[in-house]
C-alpha cells in the first residue's frame, strides 16, 4: 500500500475507497441511521467496522458543520475548516460499504413486531431491526413581520454560506450567542457595518468571540433589544426594532439581516414515536438508548447536553456500538 503525507504532516497509508452498496428497499438492514451529520457518519463509520449492514438515510452530508467557518475545537486539528473536516469524514465512510441514501428526508418512522419503516419525503421506505437518529439541529426563527417574505432576500440564516453576498454593504446579526457572535466575525471581514441586536443585557457568547467583534471596531451593540419587523419591499431596506426596557423604538438601515437565535431540534418524525422532552429533544440514557428498544439517538437531537462537533461524534460512536449489542441480543 503506498503512503502519503496528508497536510497534518502526518503519514497514513492511502486507503482505497469502495463502491457503494446499492440502495436496495425490498431488504430488512440491521441498522437505518438518520442523519448525515458528525453523529451519523461517526455512526456509521462504527457499525460498518461491526460488520452491521447499514443504510444512512439523510438530507446532506455534513450537518451544521457545513455552516461552519472555522473549527479550533474537534481533537486532532488545532485549526481546520468546517467544510475540509467533513470531506475527512466522508472519506473515511468511504473506506466501508455503507449504503447511503442522500438528499432523503425522513417523516416517519413506523413499527411492526421487532421491525421498524423509515419513510421518507420522497415515498422511499426502509425496513430495519434497528434505528439510529441522529438528525440534528436547525435554526430557529425569529417569526415577526418580514422574515418569511424577505428569506433569500436579504434575510439569512447562515453567515458562512450567504456572508460573502454583503461585501462592503451594512447588516444586522440578531443574537448574542455564540452563533450570533461567530456571523459577526465571519462578516467583519466583509461588511461595512454591523449591528449586533440581543434582546438581554448582555451577551452570551465566549469572551475570545467579543474580543474578537469589539477589535474590528465596525460593530455596533444594541443589548436589550427586540426585533419588530424586517423591513423592504424586493429586497431587505432596514429593521424595526425596540428596547426591552424604555421602549423606545429605532430604525437601521441595513441591506442584510443574519438571524442567530439558537437552534431547534430536527425531532418531528420521532413525535409520537419515541420520548421528547419540553424543548423537542429525543430523551436518552448515557447510553444512546430512547425508550423504544431498538431505537438509539445521538448528537444535536438528543437531551446530552453540549452541541459540539466532538460530543456529537462521540455520541454516534455509543449509539452504534449499542445498536450493536441490541443486534447480538435480537439475533
Ligand atoms: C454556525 C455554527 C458554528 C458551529 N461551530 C462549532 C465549532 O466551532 N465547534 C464545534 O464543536 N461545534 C460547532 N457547532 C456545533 C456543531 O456543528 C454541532 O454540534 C454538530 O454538527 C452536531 O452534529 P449532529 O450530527 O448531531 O447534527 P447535525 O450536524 O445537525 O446533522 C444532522 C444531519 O441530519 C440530517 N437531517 C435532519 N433532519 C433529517 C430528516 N428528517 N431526514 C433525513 N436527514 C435529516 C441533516 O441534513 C444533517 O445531515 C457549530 C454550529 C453552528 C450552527
Amino acid at each position: 500500500m503506498e503512503a502519503k503525507i496528508e497536510d497534518i504532516g502526518v503519514i497514513l497509508p492511502e486507503a482505497e475507497e469502495l463502491t457503494r452498496p446499492a440502495v436496495d428497499e425490498a431488504k430488512v438492514y440491521e441498522l437505518v441511521i438518520i442523519g448525515g451529520g458528525p453523529a451519523g457518519l461517526t455512526a456509521a463509520v462504527y457499525s460498518a467496522r461491526k460488520r452491521i449492514d447499514t443504510l444512512l438515510v439523510t438530507k446532506d452530508i455534513g450537518g451544521q458543520v457545513l455552516l461552519t467557518s472555522d473549527v479550533e475545537n474537534y481533537m486532532g486539528y488545532y485549526y481546520i475548516t468546517g467544510k475540509e473536516l467533513i470531506e475527512k469524514f466522508k472519506h473515511q465512510v468511504r473506506q466501508y460499504p455503507i449504503a447511503i441514501k442522500e438528499n432523503a428526508e425522513v417523516i416517519r418512522i413506523g413499527k411492526e413486531d421487532k421491525t421498524f419503516t423509515v419513510e421518507t419525503s420522497g415515498g422511499g421506505s426502509y425496513r430495519t431491526k434497528a434505528v439510529i437518529i441522529a438528525s440534528g439541529k436547525r435554526s430557529r426563527p425569529l417569526n415577526v413581520k418580514g422574515e418569511k417574505e424577505l428569506v433569500g432576500r436579504g434575510v439569512t440564516y447562515c453567515s458562512v454560506c450567504d456572508a460573502p453576498l454583503f461585501t462592503g454593504l451594512d447588516v444586522t446579526v440578531i443574537g448574542g450567542g455564540n452563533s450570533g457572535l461567530t456571523a459577526v466575525v465571519d462578516l467583519v471581514k466583509i461588511a461595512n457595518k454591523i449591528y449586533l441586536i440581543e434582546s438581554l443585557s448582555s451577551l452570551k457568547a465566549d469572551p475570545l468571540l467579543v474580543e474578537r467583534a469589539d477589535r474590528s471596531g465596525k460593530v455596533e451593540k444594541f443589548l436589550g433589544y427586540e426585533v419588530m419587523e424586517i423591513l423592504g419591499e424586493t429586497r431587505v431596506s432596514g429593521i424595526k426594532i425596540k428596547s426591552t426596557q424604555t421602549g423606545e423604538i429605532q430604525t437601521l438601515a441595513v441591506q442584510g439581516v443574519f438571524i442567530e437565535i439558537g437552534l431547534i431540534p430536527n425531532s418531528g418524525f420521532a413525535k409520537g414515536v419515541v420520548e421528547l422532552n419540553g424543548w423537542g429533544e429525543i430523551v436518552v440514557d448515557c447510553a444512546c438508548r430512547t425508550n423504544v428498544p431498538g431505537i438509539f439517538a445521538a448528537g444535536d437531537v438528543t437531551t446530552v447536553p453540549e452541541k459540539q462537533i466532538v460530543v456529537a461524534a462521540g455520541e454516534g460512536a455509543k449509539a452504534a456500538l449499542s445498536a450493536y449489542g441490541y443486534l447480538l441480543g435480537e439475533s
